[in-house]
């Protein structure tokens, strides 16, 4: 307390200027306020510290498959047995099962909500997606009975199709229905792209398949939401019920077949070589064995056997299930040593993918289950497989990829950096969403962001060099700073976001990247984000409950964080407005009174009087001497004995402590900063001393809590200042670096010359006129 009061009873020596702050009329909103009832109201299933509560449930759907594949035809047919166990407190009286490859079919909803306009120069590919009407695709066989073969009454809306039962379905109970269906497999390289599909080899007329989204599943029934049935437009992805499959897929006999799940008749498909490679592999744990090679794939491609085989899979406690099938197909695989149980990492590729999938594919396949699981669960699946299909897309235990070299087996550095990143994302999603199971329809961040910001840490964890796409603070700026009307805060529904890869990837794993390296540091968001996703393995998490684990967890109340990077669209934009630099006052009465003689003659210094030096003559006026004694002999820049018995006492009086600060030097910088952007983050500056010396404080963003545009902070510091940088490390996205400096720093914006009146069309394009001159 007395040190306080001495502080503040010190004169203060002002070597600039200082202004009062206003504070302006919106000082404080709402912006550190607590998210209160912009949050699930926490009830016996959800707690308020965001995890599952003592009543949780969720519902179950197991499923038996068969289904054959016709090469020929680039078609399909199955027939499905569904056991939906009830687990909800309620009585359903019917069910909902979704039906995703009605969006490639003529009802499709998709054409017809999307804007469209005509450009001066249209590629084939958007034109045929504006006529996009096509009767051979979605399902042209569906037919669904009751366990004993009776016909169930459906009704079909589009992508969802209503299932009414016979009798209400109780809770607890469960109940067994089939369906039989089939459609055509699309171009997933044409104009009706999408996740599913085929690609056609011209050079050997082949085709690989990956099937996707291709049986009837069971729709989500949750506490939070009943029954997810919103249409299915291409966009939103899915919200699927864990259960357990058995699927028989045939297939010429000639094809390699690669699935969610374990195989179960590898004697029965597998020719005896391939056995014994697979078995090798399963004890190889330093490299890939290739089980079936390239020359054995080239091979086959040249003929089509007529024969046929039936590759059996079981997968348990998974949402999904997708497979691909080829007769193009190399296979490699290796062993993972993960939470004291064996993995096999793998891949599928055809030969157009070589040689970068051989070198690189399954070597990522493992290093991903590795880094994915340090910073949540052990990977739980027995199998993690990676597919090149030229294009990028995520199920259980299996995943698309693409990332192909030249025709002469030559590749960038780029593509191979692109295949390795595409990888490490889509085998990553097998922690989000595949185990920790998010709404996709609603929340496209709650995947994609939190895979986005996990594969970032995964691709620096494979070589600190890794040109990272997403996840540093500094890579969402340009985002942050594009026109107000094309943002929407992350907390937006995924059909209805303008800027779908910055809003939905990179901004959440930017936010959770400053989350981690800023606001909460590693220790305690680390610890936190291990929890939301321990807690969430296997069960279905709302954003709500991130939200609350994350606090929960670590103690930082992070609720002006969700408000500002989750349901808000303002960008950081922090200034360094003035800096004030103050020094004690420790001079004595004699140099306070030296200074204040100077001070007087300064105030007297003028032009009039700086030219009268040389124009006036000097004179000296004799002063009557019988006037002389009015003059008194009082000069106010004379020390007194009473000011040097002030000062000896004030001195006398100083414990110390007191003593040391009074000699200390301090050099006190005085900042006033200003919240351009809008969004409240921690401020942090980095001091660059004239000793060449520097250092970084870290203020928290909760200095802005009473006024949230403008804030003065004193910093003391033992070493004179060069200069002041805010934001060093470029670690909160602020969108205005130049405003971060002091003294302020100027970069020239280049502007190009041009000779001729018409040259300066020229820059459209890049192009100088004056150079092309030259070489002309
Ligand atoms: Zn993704």
């Amino acid at each position: 307390m007395k040190k306080i009061g001495l502080i503040a009873s010190l004169a203060l020596l002002s070597l600039t200027s200082v202004f009062a702050q206003n504070r302006s009329e919106q000082n404080h909103a709402e912006r550190f306020e607590q998210l209160g009832t912009m949050l699930r109201t926490p009830n016996v299933y959800r707690t308020a510290s965001g995890a599952p509560g003592h009543m949780y449930w969720q519902q179950q759907a197991n499923y038996v498959i068969n289904v054959e594949l016709d090469d020929e035809n680039q078609s399909i047919k199955g027939s499905e047995k569904v056991t939906y166990i009830n687990n909800s407190p309620d009585q359903l009286t019917y069910l909902w099962v979704q039906l995703e490859e009605n969006q490639r079919g003529a009802g499709s909803s998709t054409p017809k909500v999307a804007e469209s306009s005509i450009n001066k120069g249209m590629t084939l590919r958007s034109l045929q997606g504006i006529i996009w009407a096509n009767e051979d695709f979605g399902y042209k066989v569906l037919e669904v009975k009751d366990a004993k073969g009776n016909p169930l009454p459906v009704t079909v809306n589009n992508t969802m199709m209503r299932i009414d039962l016979p009798t209400p379905l109780k809770a607890g109970d469960s109940f067994t229905f089939g369906v039989d269906w089939s459609f055509n497999i699309t171009n997933r390289v044409g104009y009706i792209s999408g996740r599913p599909g085929y690609e056609y080899f011209e050079g050997d007329g082949n085709y690989l398949y990956t099937m996707a989204e291709w049986f009837p599943r069971m729709a989500v029934y949750s506490d939070f939401e009943g029954w997810q049935n919103k249409q299915f437009l291409g966009r939103g992805e899915f919200a699927l019920v864990f259960g357990n499959y058995e699927v028989n897929i045939t297939v010429p006999a000639d094809h390699m077949v690669g699935a969610t799940g374990v195989l179960q008749n590898p004697n029965q498909v597998l020719s005896s070589t391939e056995l014994d490679r697979w078995n090798k592999a399963k004890q190889t744990y330093d490299a890939p064995v290739v089980i079936r090679t390239q020359e054995e794939a080239t091979e086959l491609e040249k003929g089509k056997s007529t024969e046929k085989k039936t590759w059996k899979f079981k997968a348990e406690n998974v949402r999904d299930f997708a497979w691909t099938s080829s007769r193009k197909f190399i296979w490699d695989a290796m062993a993972v040593k993960q939470g004291g149980k064996d993995v096999m990492a793998m891949s599928y590729y055809a030969k157009e993918a070589n040689p970068l999938w051989g070198q690189y594919s399954t070597r990522v396949v493992a290093h991903t289950i590795k880094s994915y699981s340090s910073h949540t669960f052990d990977y739980p699946y027995p199998t993690a497989i990676s597919v090149e299909a030229a294009n990028g897309m995520e199920y259980p235990m299996i995943c698309f990829n693409y990332g192909r070299p030249d025709s002469d087996g030559t590749y960038s550095e780029a593509v191979k950096n692109g295949m390795i990143g595409v990888i490490i994302h889509e085998v990553g999603h097998n922690f989000f969403p595949m185990i920790v199971n998010s709404d996709e329809r609603q929340w496209t961040w709650m995947d994609e962001g939190l895979n986005t910001f996990m594969q970032y840490m995964a691709e620096q964890e494979w070589d600190r060099n890794f040109p990272s796409r997403r996840g540093p603070a500094h890579k969402i700026v340009p985002y942050m700073r594009s026109e107000k009307n094309t943002l929407e805060p992350i907390m937006t529904n995924s059909e209805n976001i303008v800027q779908f890869g910055p809003n939905a990837y990179a901004k959440p794993a930017t936010a959770l990247n400053i989350l981690r390296e800023t606001v909460m540091g590693r220790e305690l968001f680390d610890y936190a984000f291990k929890e939301y996703a321990r807690r969430w393995m296997f069960k279905h998490p709302t954003p709500d409950d991130l939200f609350r684990t994350l606090e929960d967890a670590s103690a930082v109340d992070l609720d002006w964080f969700w408000r500002g990077w989750f349901y808000g669209t303002e960008a950081v934009d922090i200034s360094i407005e003035n800096v004030s630099w103050f020094k004690l006052d420790q001079r004595t009465p004699a140099e306070k009174a030296a200074d204040a003689k100077a001070a007087a003659e300064y105030d007297e210094t003028n032009v009039s009087r700086t030219n009268n030096m040389k124009d006036v003559p000097e004179t000296v006026i004799e002063a009557d001497p019988a006037t002389r004694d009015f003059y008194t002999t009082y000069n106010p820049f004379t020390v007194t004995p009473a000011d040097e018995e002030a000062y000896k006492n004030f001195m006398a009086s100083l414990s110390p402590e007191e003593k040391e600060l009074m000699n200390s030097d301090l050099n006190f910088y005085e900042i006033n900063f200003k919240n351009v952007g809008g969004l409240v983050m921690p401020i942090i500056l980095e001091w660059q001393y004239t000793d060449g010396t520097s250092e970084i404080d870290r203020i928290p963003a909760e200095i802005w809590r009473m006024n949230e545009t403008e804030v003065t902070k004193v910093f003391a510091k033992k070493k004179e200042v060069k200069q002041i940088v805010l934001d060093p490390l470029r670690e909160t996205a602020d969108i205005d670096e130049s405003s971060n400096y002091w003294p302020r720093q100027y970069q020239p914006t280049r502007f190009e010359l041009f000779k001729g009146s018409g040259a300066a069309r020229g820059t459209s394009t890049g192009s100088n006129p004056m150079k092309r001159a030259k070489n002309n």
